[in-house]
């Protein structure tokens, strides 16, 4: 039986608010506020602006635009810029807004089947060829489109295995995908090579972008060497990239490009058959938040390139910062990654990855992990000293409390229970 239901009568403004309030209290943001948790937060103003934004528009919705010229100015300027970071200076690059990395994803594999379907109408069982390390959210899309995605094991470097992926294309392969970064280790797939190869084999190439795309391009402009990852590689046809992680955007707000117009009648569909008139949406969600849109045009504006480059510059600084300070406590062992992401692992048995994450957890910081192997895993804003050294302090007291003996209790790796 469910204990909670709606109340017979309404309450007032505070009563409602004060009981928002008080579920709020019960969820702390991160102990620094920017680290470690699933939230970029980018540069302090971020948060007022995108909430200011977000809140001229929060009760109008981005599927009815009929009458909100304004609104649809905006969202051009914003699918516009899209286009151009995510371009790699190619023309004619196409974005739409979605609810999510999930929708993006769904709408780059869809994109794909439907251009297989006209091009290979003999394959009955499509599949993409893939990474193992890409992200889950392709086998949840793939099992509602009939795509089968096969995951293949990563070369030595935990990175897309370039030849043993072209060795798994077989008759019912339709398209590719590599991540830019992947998820679990924050490392850039040789995107350039696996999309040379869909090219070569006449396959469809998706990059998942969706934690490196408002990031890549700036990391570059900042003098970063960035492998290609975009449209720029020839062969990449679609890419998902989410505005609501490194735009600093809120949520929900992701993109999804495609490499030219030719590919959007595969992308889009606007059923008729109804009493009403026809049904036209951008992307697979109906109705969306205008003001996760606002959101995001003002996240871009306020920040401009210069902002985005800055804070790109000090996340990889903090991160490499974090990395050596990491590489000092003797048992952990800091990758080097690409991107806002950093993992570590342990190499000493009696110090095991998942007691870390429950000392941590307890010290007040909020952990994800990947599995295999144990890795703590931290994506980074632009973390200031005094950030990274309270981290450090409390990484080397957790540390010492497990070669102590003393007993930790084991953390979870998850992110999501
Ligand atoms: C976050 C993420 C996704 C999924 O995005 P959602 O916005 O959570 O739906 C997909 N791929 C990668 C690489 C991601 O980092």
């Amino acid at each position: 039986m469910p204990t909670h239901s709606l109340p017979k009568q309404g309450r007032s403004h505070e009563q409602v608010m004060a009981a928002v309030h008080a579920f709020a209290a019960e969820d702390p943001e991160d102990r620094f506020g920017h680290m470690s948790c699933y939230a970029m937060h980018g540069s302090p103003g971020v948060k007022q602006v995108i909430h200011d934004a977000y809140s001229v528009y929060f009760h109008k919705n981005s599927l009815i635009r009929r009458y909100f010229p304004g609104y649809e100015r905006m969202e051009t300027e914003l699918l516009e810029i899209g286009a151009g970071l995510l371009g790699g200076g190619v023309d004619g690059v196409r974005t739409f807004l979605t609810n999510g990395g999930t929708e993006s994803i769904f709408c780059g594999v869809h994109a794909a089947r439907e251009w297989a379907r006209a091009r290979y109408p003999h394959i009955a069982e499509p599949e993409f060829v893939a990474p193992y390390s890409l992200h889950p959210t392709f086998s949840k899309a793939g099992h509602y489109l009939g795509v089968k995605i096969r995951r293949i094991p990563l070369g030595p470097d935990h990175r897309a295995d370039p030849a043993a992926i072209a060795a798994a294309i077989g008759p019912n392969t339709i398209g590719l995908a590599g991540s830019a970064p992947c998820w679990p280790y924050g490392l850039v797939d040789p995107i350039e090579e696996l999309a040379a190869i869909a090219a070569d084999r006449g396959l469809w190439m998706h990059t998942d972008a969706c934690v490196g795309g408002f990031f890549l391009p700036f990391a570059a402009k900042a003098g970063h060497d960035v492998p290609r990852w975009d449209f720029s590689a020839a062969g990449v046809m679609s890419i998902s990239a989410d505005l609501h992680k490194y735009g600093y955007a809120a949520k929900p707000c992701s993109m999804i490009a495609f490499r030219d117009e030719s590919l959007l009648d595969h992308h889009y569909v606007f059923p008729d058959e109804w009493p009403s008139s026809k049904y036209m949406a951008q992307a697979f969600s109906g109705s969306r938040p205008a003001g996760a849109t606002a959101a995001a045009w003002a996240a871009l504006h306020f920040l401009g390139e210069d902002g985005y480059v800055d804070l790109a510059r000090r996340t990889i600084a903090g991160k490499r910062a974090l990395a050596e300070g990491l590489r000092q406590i003797d048992g952990l062992e800091p990758w080097e990654t690409d991107a806002g992401i950093l993992v570590y692992g342990s190499n000493d048995p009696k110090v095991p990855v998942q007691q870390i994450v429950g000392g941590l957890t307890r010290l007040g910081w909020k952990c994800g992990g990947t599995l295999e192997p144990p890795l703590v895993h931290l994506v980074l804003d632009a973390i200031s000293e005094a950030d990274n050294e309270a981290y450090l302090r409390d990484v080397r007291r957790v540390v010492d409390a497990i070669r102590a003996g003393r007993e930790i209790e084991e953390g979870s790796l998850s992110y999501v229970d």
